[in-house]
C-alpha cells in the first residue's frame, strides 16, 4: 500500500502536469509559444507553497541559470494570473504574491515574517457573501485572511 505522502506527491505531479498543459493550450490559442522561460516561471510558482513574490521567482530562475529578464518574469506572472493558471494573493502592506493554488482556500498571514500559509476551513468557505450590489460591486471570490504569528516566529519569541 502506498503512503498518503506518496499519493499526495503523485497527485501533485498530475496537477502540475495538467496546469502546464492548460497553459500550453491557452498560449497556443493566443498565438504565443510556450517558451522554456514561460514554462520555468510557471513551474517556479507550482513548485513553491510559499506564495512567492515576482522577485523570488526571478531568483529561483537565476539559480537554475535561466536567462530571463525581470520584466519578463513580472509580465509572465501577471499573464498567468489573468489566465487563471495561478492566482494572485494581494495582502495589504506586502508585495503581490503568486499562489499555485486556484481552489478556494484561505490564508494565515504572519505579521512578523510576512509568511503566507494556506489554510482550508469548511465554515469559512460557506460564509454568506453580503449583498454589495447597491455599491455597484460584484463579488467574484471570497478569501479570508487571518493575521497572527507563525510557529517559527513564536519559537523565536520564546527564545528572546
Ligand atoms: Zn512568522
Ligand atoms: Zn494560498
Amino acid at each position: 500500500m502506498r503512503s498518503v505522502h506518496e499519493l499526495r506527491t503523485e497527485k501533485n505531479s498530475q496537477v502540475r502536469a495538467q496546469r502546464i498543459e492548460d497553459y500550453r493550450k491557452l498560449c497556443r490559442e493566443r498565438g504565443l509559444a510556450l517558451t522554456p522561460q514561460r514554462r520555468a516561471i510557471l513551474e517556479a510558482v507550482l513548485d513553491s507553497d510559499a506564495h512567492p513574490q515576482a522577485d523570488e521567482v526571478y531568483a529561483a530562475l537565476a539559480r537554475r541559470r535561466l536567462r530571463v529578464s525581470r520584466a519578463t518574469v513580472f509580465r509572465t506572472l501577471e499573464g498567468l494570473a489573468r489566465l487563471g493558471i495561478i492566482t494572485k494573493a494581494c495582502h495589504p502592506g506586502s508585495s503581490v504574491r503568486y499562489d499555485s493554488r486556484t481552489d478556494l482556500h484561505h490564508h494565515l498571514i504572519c505579521t512578523a515574517c510576512d509568511r503566507v500559509i494556506d489554510f482550508s476551513d469548511k465554515h469559512l468557505d460557506s460564509v454568506p457573501v453580503p449583498d454589495t450590489r447597491r455599491l455597484g460591486f460584484v463579488v467574484s471570490d471570497l478569501q479570508v485572511q487571518l493575521r497572527g504569528t507563525c510557529r517559527e516566529c513564536r519559537t523565536q519569541e520564546d527564545k528572546t
